[in-house]
């Protein structure tokens, strides 16, 4: 990279070429930092499926300059029992709506199509990659960090940010081995084609007693499809079925439509992804010195809050915007930036993800008397919809309103 785009003060070093590291880096680069991201990988490639992704996050991403036509697909989502007997509604808010110019609240997108688009977004140059990142170490007297490569090299830049994933080497320099465990469950994750007759914009999360089956329309490259997903308990080394395909068939055989027809439409060569979902206790500090941590790399949501990636998305954003006209080599500045940072996210992003840990725990790990009494409360009173207005949407849309800077009116 030439030296004119390295100067000291402006140097932004970004271990990690995932969601978290690009978004982290078009945040910057918007406010005029250098930026370069270090990826172990030959290419950036975003890890398989399909996600959901929620309104402030698309309007972070079309604050980037991402086109918003078919990035994906608004959706109504149902919270319902397997027989299709509806629990809650997760409500459209119309002021944020308006405010972000953005109809519904969750769209479903498939992971490949919109990572690409982020990487479109930033210039030439930005990624290193074949640079897996194994360690720094902070120069006090020059008012930098050295970051090293596994591949013998190394860089020097003002600060560091880590969004190396769950097995992030730089979060575990900085804070210590993560003690990463079995959240207690697997997720399959599968995609499939559009099947005419299923209601467009309108998604269900329904569960039975053990299984969570899931559905919900999306869009790749303007065309429609359908993501589904079932979350089982699970643990370290529980066996994986020879035949996935039977065994979920299995699970879905008396399910109420069309989760059985989406499964049927699936190729599981390459449409079906398996997870062990893997957590760790939540940090109140995400940095130390000019080091910062974020997305995966220092707080991994499983997947219950349906949050982590658009929680990543997030933290390159605000991260940024708490730094913007920082000079990079004045410490005390970046630790205020730092705190601004951390005030504004890690309560924040701790709540969803301890509530989705919570989630996943209550829908699979019950034992069988208790797990009955919750279905009949679930179907029979509106306890499942308070939780989720209460926990887990109001503060988000408390935050849309927030992004001021983001609203179209
Ligand atoms: C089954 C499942 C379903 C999910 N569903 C949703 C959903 O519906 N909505 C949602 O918002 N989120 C969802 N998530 C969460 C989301 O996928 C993650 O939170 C998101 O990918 C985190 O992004 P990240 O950039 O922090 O980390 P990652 O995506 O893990 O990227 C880290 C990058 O760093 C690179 N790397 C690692 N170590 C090094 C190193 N030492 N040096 C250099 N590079 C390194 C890796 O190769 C990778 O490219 C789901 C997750 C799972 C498992």
């Amino acid at each position: 990279m030439p030296q004119q785009n390295w100067q000291p003060g402006k140097r932004v070093a970004i271990a990690g070429g995932g969601p978290a590291a690009v978004s982290t880096a078009l945040a910057f680069i918007q406010r005029g930092y250098h930026v370069r991201i270090f990826e172990r990988q030959a290419e950036c490639r975003p890890i398989g499926g399909a996600v959901l992704l929620n309104i402030p996050v698309l309007a972070i991403l079309r604050h980037y300059g991402m086109e918003m036509e078919n990035v994906g697909s608004f959706t109504t989502t149902s919270f319902q029992n397997k027989k299709g007997l509806e629990r809650a509604e997760l409500p459209f808010n119309e002021e944020i709506e308006r405010h972000m110019g953005i109809k519904g609240w969750q769209y479903g997108v498939l992971r490949s199509s919109v990572f690409q688009k982020m990487l479109d977004l930033l210039p030439p140059g930005v990624i290193s990659n074949d640079h897996e990142v194994i360690c720094y170490s902070e120069v006090p007297e020059q008012d930098c960090v050295e970051v090293r490569f596994r591949n013998g090299g190394s860089v020097t830049a003002d600060i560091l940010i880590g969004a190396d994933g769950i097995r992030s080497n730089v979060s575990r320099q900085a804070f210590g081995d993560p003690k990463l465990f079995h959240a207690g469950v697997r997720v399959w994750l599968a995609w499939c084609d559009h099947i005419p007759g299923i209601p467009e914009n309108y998604g269900v999360i329904s569960h039975d007693r053990q299984y969570q089956a899931s559905y919900f329309p999306m869009l790749h490259e303007g065309k429609p499809g359908f993501e589904w997903w079932i979350v089982e308990s699970s643990w370290e080394g529980k066996p994986v079925p020879i035949d996935p395909q039977a065994y979920l068939a299995n699970i879905l055989k008396d399910w109420t439509q069309p989760l059985p027809r989406l499964l049927e439409a699936t190729n599981f060569d390459t449409q079906v992804y398996r997870w062990e979902i893997i957590n760790r206790t939540s940090m109140k500090k995400w940095s130390t010195g000019r080091i910062m941590c974020i997305g995966d790399a220092i707080q991994p949501v499983s997947p219950y809050a349906a949050y982590g990636l658009g929680m990543a998305i997030e933290d390159g954003y605000f991260l940024a915007k708490s730094l913007d006209g920082v000079n990079l080599r004045d410490s005390s500045a970046v630790n205020a930036g730092f705190e601004v940072f951390e005030k504004q996210r890690v309560e924040y992003v701790n709540h969803n993800m301890e509530f989705a840990r919570f989630s996943g725990h209550v829908f699979h790990s019950l034992p069988w008397p208790v797990a009955k009494l919750r279905d009949w409360i679930f179907d029979y009173t509106p306890l499942l919809g308070n939780l989720l207005r209460k926990d887990y949407l109001k503060k988000a849309e408390e935050q849309t309103m927030n992004m001021k800077e983001l609203h179209v009116i």
